[in-house]
């Protein structure tokens, strides 16, 4: 199969070529790209809306054009203006399409003149994809509303119309106004200092692409951690949290003693309420982050490496479709772990490293094999469908593979040119692997063969001799369990009392999928795992108590389910009721006391897995 051929030239700046490709945007980037946004908005809280203008400023590559195509989701659109050099405007027409489910709708902009900018006025709908707004209820403190956006993937055109493609980059400013007393971020340069008076101005002064455009506002305070970075959180959360990431300036100065400063100025962070999907959001200048990794020994801030490893891999060189986005999320695994290494030791790094590797051993063959590849075949996957653990995980193996061939030393020196070539680019798999010939395997020849490179990233499963550390920690997990399970050794005589969670995380992953209940009962009688508030334990106990029939440990995982709105620490447990009748109706009632205070991806990501799991239980009872 040929995948993009004409990109395979090793072409060293952005060729036009690459925007053409995007099967997520409507936009036309070979006739028209946009280069600024400069955004007027105001928070709405009690119609649940942001309002205002989005004014873009155009850069026309084709001078027959007279369309401008935008992408949008769920708009109001108020009126749509061209405005000229002297500021004058005049009205344009434009119409907008019917929604596609997944794309959102096509916006047509008339525009025979060609203007220099285009101002849209326009309102977000209160379910907009990609905005969340909690009541008083939902936030931590109570007191204030909170809402923030995730753009990524394909979710920033629900708030403003825009190209909403990763190709295309541009800087932004904004005006965002808001009640009293609450404080309003962005993904630009934010001021700790900024008085709450409702009147916010931000300045992006670097060209990104639109999934990394992000708002939040709320009751947010802020307590510095660093010269150049601050936690931002709900008061009763933010010291908390300034604790858990107090080595944000040890691990940027780790992460550019590897691959080159910090192009960014500040890296400042906001962690949200638990009902945040993910676990991180690389927004640049201000990475927003769940509650979860809150946990008080920093076990969990490898995900704060990860995001900020985003400022090189993802934000400074970006993938050019969803199709490569293991461009960002591999790269940046493969440095998160560089940064977990240098800080917290290579038998932390070893321990997360083992654990994905494992967990992708055991997925990746249930995957269609289109999935299973680094770059798939672009059509049919969905964009929030590609960042899956292939993506991440082989990713980050891949690279850990090229480490190994051809030494730390020269990959490192590799990797940092590889940064600087493509800095402020969005680039194609293709265009990597160009680069990655001429300057790492052709130049040290004899260390890995052609071929094998294109079986990594066009290739199904795992090729064969990808490199596993070991781990003597792991080893002697893996005879405890056996010992535990074979009835040899009793819970109480495990070795556990010096694991940390990563230890935890291994023993209970690596538990059969459906256990004895007596094994499972003699487990939290000696370790009290039922009711732990480590999600990252609680998500893989309640997954086995679960399938072993363990009915006392269900209240406890309803709790769970409820606090947190992260998708891969509430969807396996979802999943382990949805596997029996008794289960699944449990379940639904757990949902729907709990889903106010989810995001709309946890929404619908828990109701398509109600609706398998429904049809499944059909299929068995007829
Ligand atoms: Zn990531």
């Amino acid at each position: 199969m040929r995948l993009y051929p004409a990109l395979v030239l090793g072409a060293l700046v952005l060729p036009l070529a690459a925007f053409a490709n995007d099967p997520h945007s409507y936009a036309q980037p070979d006739q028209v790209v946009v280069t600024h946004l400069d955004l007027d908005l105001k928070v709405d809280f009690p119609h649940k809306q942001l309002d205002g203008r989005a004014t873009l400023t155009l850069d026309w590559k084709n001078p027959q054009a007279t369309t401008l195509v935008l992408d949008t989701r769920d708009l109001k659109i108020a009126s749509v203006e061209a405005v000229d050099a002297g500021g004058g405007t005049h009205a344009l027409k434009y119409a907008l399409a019917p929604a596609d489910k997944e794309l959102g709708s096509k916006l047509t902009i008339q525009a025979p003149r060609r203007p220099h900018e285009v101002r849209i006025a326009y309102a977000t709908s209160p379910d907009a994809s990609g905005l969340q707004w909690l009541p008083p209820a939902q936030t931590a403190d109570k007191k204030a509303p909170f809402m923030f956006s995730q753009s990524e993937s394909i979710h920033a055109r629900s708030w403003v119309p825009l190209q909403d493609s990763p190709a295309i980059r541009f800087t932004y400013d904004a005006h965002v106004t808001a009640p009293k007393d609450i404080r309003v971020v962005m993904s630009a340069l934010n001021d700790a200092k900024h008085p709450l008076d409702g009147d916010f101005r931000f300045d992006q002064p670097h060209p990104i692409p639109s999934y990394l455009l992000a708002i939040a506002a709320g009751d947010i305070a802020v307590r510095e951690t660093g010269p150049r970075s601050a936690v931002y959180a709900e008061p009763s959360v933010v010291d908390k949290a300034a604790r858990e990431f107090a080595d944000t300036e040890k691990m940027i100065e780790t992460a550019e003693s590897l691959y080159g400063p910090y192009r960014w100025g500040r890296y400042d962070l906001l962690v949200l309420p638990p009902s945040f999907p993910y676990g991180g959001m690389e927004n640049p200048d201000m990475t927003f982050a769940t509650p979860t990794i809150i946990v008080g020994d920093k076990s969990l801030v490898s995900v704060i490496s990860h995001e900020l490893a985003h400022s090189w891999s993802g934000n400074l060189v970006t993938s050019a479709a969803w199709r490569d986005i293991w461009l960002n999320e591999g790269f940046t695994t493969y440095v998160q772990g560089r940064i977990t290494e240098a800080l917290y030791g290579k038998r932390q790094a070893d321990e997360e490293t083992l654990l994905a590797i494992r967990a992708l051993q055991k997925g990746i063959g249930t995957m269609p094999a289109n999935s299973q590849r680094l770059a798939p075949e672009p059509r049919g996957v969905g964009a929030d469908d590609s960042l899956s653990s292939v993506a991440y995980d082989k990713g980050s193996w891949f690279l850990r593979t090229l480490e190994q061939r051809f030494g730390r030393k020269d990959f490192d020196a590799y990797l940092k040119g590889y940064f600087d070539h493509f800095a402020w680019h969005s680039i194609t798999t293709e265009q990597m692997l160009a680069y990655l010939r001429a300057n790492l395997i052709d130049k040290y020849p004899g260390k890995m063969g052609w071929d094998e490179v294109k079986d990594w990233v066009y290739g199904t499963g795992i090729p064969k001799d990808a490199p596993i550390p070991d781990s003597p920690q792991f080893d002697a997990i893996d005879k405890e369990r056996a010992a535990f399970l074979a009835g040899t050794l009793p819970a109480a005589k495990l070795d556990a009392k010096g694991w940390n969670t990563q230890e935890w995380m291994y023993f209970l992953d690596r538990l059969p999928d459906v256990p004895k209940l007596a094994r499972m009962q003699q487990l939290d009688a000696a370790w009290h795992l039922t009711g732990t508030r480590n999600a990252e334990i609680g998500m893989r106990w309640y997954v086995h108590a679960i399938a072993a029939g363990d009915k006392a440990a269900w209240p406890a995982a309803a709790e769970h389910m409820s606090r947190i709105g992260r998708l891969y620490l509430t969807l396996p447990v979802y999943g382990a009721f949805a596997k029996t009748p008794d289960g699944l109706a449990y379940a639904e009632q757990v949902y729907a006391r709990a889903k106010d205070g989810y995001h709309p991806l946890t929404r619908q990501a828990v109701e398509r897995l109600f609706a398998r799991a429904k049809a499944k239980q059909d299929r068995i009872a007829e």
